[in-house]
């Protein structure tokens, strides 16, 4: 038997051979680095299929590395995986063979990474930005609340980050003409080009805030939220592509009636599937409702697939689309939205 997620993952590596016969996978060893000479060649193999019980044993076979252990979610996160289901699968999986030959797979926590927005010229010009297209009045202190930072520049000064994550010009394209959103956990700025002539040359650059890649960042944004669990209102996630789109279906539709354990978050450019499993993950959720907020361009049937993949996974109680008839999403002020809604499921 083989576990499904795991061996998609490996599978999906640029370097990856699959024996058949001999029911293992061979990859480039995440330890030693494998071979400089061949780098379409790996040496790291992965007994894949196993029979219930027996763990899933690697190797590497080259000469001057030679490690060898069990597979844990820790040796997968090393590879490049930051599926939570598919770490989940695994570490699961290695807790049927023994309580503590893998961590538990444990939530995530927020870097300890902390906000600025100075009243000066450039961050006033760039809140009006913020104001004229959302149709708000929001103050500089507001957009702290709404984990939106101003200056790339001032963050990482505040925060003592010393490395860029890309060079010195771009990094001053970014701080010049950008506004960034602070993901869940502080991974990312999600810096949005607000320039007329589109400076950077991207709508979207994604900025790791550490300067390091790190296989556990995690890029959505949310608008945080409380949430009760006790409650016995059934938690309902809003969900955008982008965070302007999230933040013009919070500010300008009227749509959700509860306040209660209501989740506002934007997947910048992750897929819908993935974002929805992490944060019920993160929050413990197992029954919810799900508002997607979508893009134009997206079809109904694109998430009437993902409704039943979910519904493999959660209790879905109620699942809708809402697209924004007068613009391709929901970045925009009231004048400028109107909501056309397809509710795919209800119980
Ligand atoms: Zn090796």
């Amino acid at each position: 038997m083989k576990l499904n997620l795991v061996y998609e993952f490996l599978k999906s590596l640029p370097v990856s051979n699959e024996s058949s016969d001999r029911g293992n996978i061979t990859i480039r060893c995440p330890f030693c680095g494998d071979s400089v000479k061949s780098r379409d060649h790996g040496n790291f193999s992965i007994k894949i299929d196993v029979k219930p019980g027996e763990p899933m044993l690697y190797r590497c076979f080259r000469a001057n590395c030679g490690i060898s252990g069990i597979l844990k979610s820790d040796t997968l996160q090393k590879l490049g995986c930051t599926n939570m289901n598919t770490l989940l699968e695994l570490s699961k999986y290695n807790h049927t063979i023994n309580k503590n030959l893998d961590k538990e797979f444990i939530s995530r926590k927020p870097r300890n990474y902390q906000m600025v927005n100075i009243t000066n010229q450039l961050n006033l010009v760039k809140l009006n930005y913020i104001n004229r297209r959302l149709g708000t009045t929001l103050t500089i202190a507001d957009l702290k609340i709404l984990k939106i930072q101003l200056s790339l520049y001032d963050f990482l000064k505040l925060n003592n980050i010393h490395k860029l994550s890309y060079n010195y010009t771009y990094c001053d394209l970014l701080n010049q003409y950008c506004i960034s959103f602070v993901s869940m956990y502080s991974d990312y700025l999600i810096c949005r080009d607000i320039s007329k002539k589109l400076i950077t040359n991207r709508r979207y650059t994604i900025y790791r805030t550490t300067g390091v890649p790190s296989p556990e960042d995690i890029k959505l944004y949310s608008i945080p939220a409380e949430l009760d669990l006790l409650s016995p209102v059934i938690a309902t996630i809003n969900i955008a592509e982008g965070p302007f789109s999230i933040l013009g279906a919070y500010f300008n539709t009227n749509m959700i009636k509860e306040t209660e354990n209501v989740l506002w978050l934007a997947n910048c450019g992750s897929d819908y599937l993935n974002s929805i499993l992490h944060v019920c993950k993160q929050y413990g959720l197992l029954d919810v409702k799900i508002n997607i907020w979508s893009d134009s361009e997206i079809k109904l049937n694109k998430y009437e697939k993902l409704l039943k993949t979910l519904q493999n996974r959660l209790i879905i109680r109620e699942f809708s689309v809402l697209y924004n008839t007068k613009a391709e999403d929901f970045g925009h002020d009231k004048d400028n939205i109107a909501i056309s809604k397809t509710t795919l499921l209800k119980l």
